[in-house]
């Protein structure tokens, strides 16, 4: 059932990157400047969004979801970054300030989808090759992504000054700096297509109540986000202490070696980097990985 499903998905996604790359402009082909990649003329199945999979012990049937998105098979942006043969764990550094509309991603930074009439229209970054969907951007944007400035830059590219001292409030500059570190968390491994934030974007379905036994205090990156946006932390300490809960709640339910557990230390590592690059004070408050008692 699963893979019938799975196949279903991929071919209907390679129809679509067949329909787009032969019939349909991707690039809205009015004003360069507006770089808003519109929706494609075809509508895509519901089916086609990528299934929000939850984290699961490797006893069950469901396919592991530390596995690659199934929605990008064939990300056009490996035409840019093809596969290296060695695999370090460090973002895609290679970016350059991208000048004509095959220069940017297809997908969604964020959650890998492109742009149709269910996910919306992407925005391009006016300095490196990201692109988003309105509400996938951190901190989310109000409003329709056409009406952004021409010079628009994502939350990577912008000018984000570090926290160097413990701060007891929760500003616009707090906002972004954790908006810049919950970012982080959706790189790639250079040369590793695989998304392996992926297992921790959304809500696991609640029909999991094997997962609801086990962990009682659920979170994902998109509850994060919305927290982050509308300000509704009152510190830095309670955004440290809800990312520290998602790879808790992920070494809780997943066994050490599995899919699944790998992909969260990938991911610990971006966010371990990244709170140590912007929020230094608080690198001692990351939740360790060796106090996971299954480690
Ligand atoms: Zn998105
Ligand atoms: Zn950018």
């Amino acid at each position: 059932m699963q893979k019938a499903l799975m196949d279903i998905i991929r071919q209907s996604d390679i129809n679509q990157i067949k329909a787009t790359t032969q019939s349909s402009p991707r690039l809205n082909s009015v004003p360069d400047n507006t770089r808003v990649i519109t929706p494609v003329s075809h509508q895509i199945p519901a089916a086609s969004t990528p299934p929000s999979l939850p984290p699961l012990p490797p006893s069950t049937s469901v396919p592991p979801v530390g596995s690659p998105p199934i929605n990008p098979p064939i990300k056009l942006t490996l035409r840019r970054n093809p596969p290296s043969t060695s695999m370090s764990q460090s973002p895609e550094k290679e970016e350059k300030k991208p000048t004509k509309s095959d220069d940017w991603d297809d997908y969604c930074f964020v959650c890998s989808n492109g742009c149709d009439e269910i996910s919306g229209d992407l925005v391009c970054c006016e300095t490196c090759p990201k692109v988003y969907h309105n509400v996938c951007h951190i901190p989310m944007i109000n409003g329709d992504v056409k009406d952004l400035p021409d010079d628009w830059r994502c939350t990577r590219c912008k000018n984000v000054q570090p926290i160097t001292e413990p701060s007891e409030q929760f500003t616009e500059r707090e906002k972004m700096v954790c908006a810049r570190v919950l970012l982080a968390c959706y790189e790639k491994v250079r040369g590793d297509p695989a998304q392996h934030s992926e297992p921790f974007h959304n809500p696991v379905p609640r029909s999991l109540k094997r997962y609801y036994d086990v962990i009682t205090n659920p979170i994902c990156f998109k509850d994060i986000s919305k927290k982050i946006s509308t300000l509704r932390y009152q510190n830095i300490q309670q955004f440290i202490d809800d990312m520290n809960l998602v790879f808790k709640n992920a070494c809780a339910f997943n066994r050490k070696g599995t899919p699944i557990e790998l992909s969260c230390r990938i991911v610990f590592d971006f966010y371990s980097h990244a709170v140590k690059e912007l929020l230094r004070p608080y690198h001692s408050k990351i939740w360790l990985y060796q106090n996971s008692p299954k480690i």
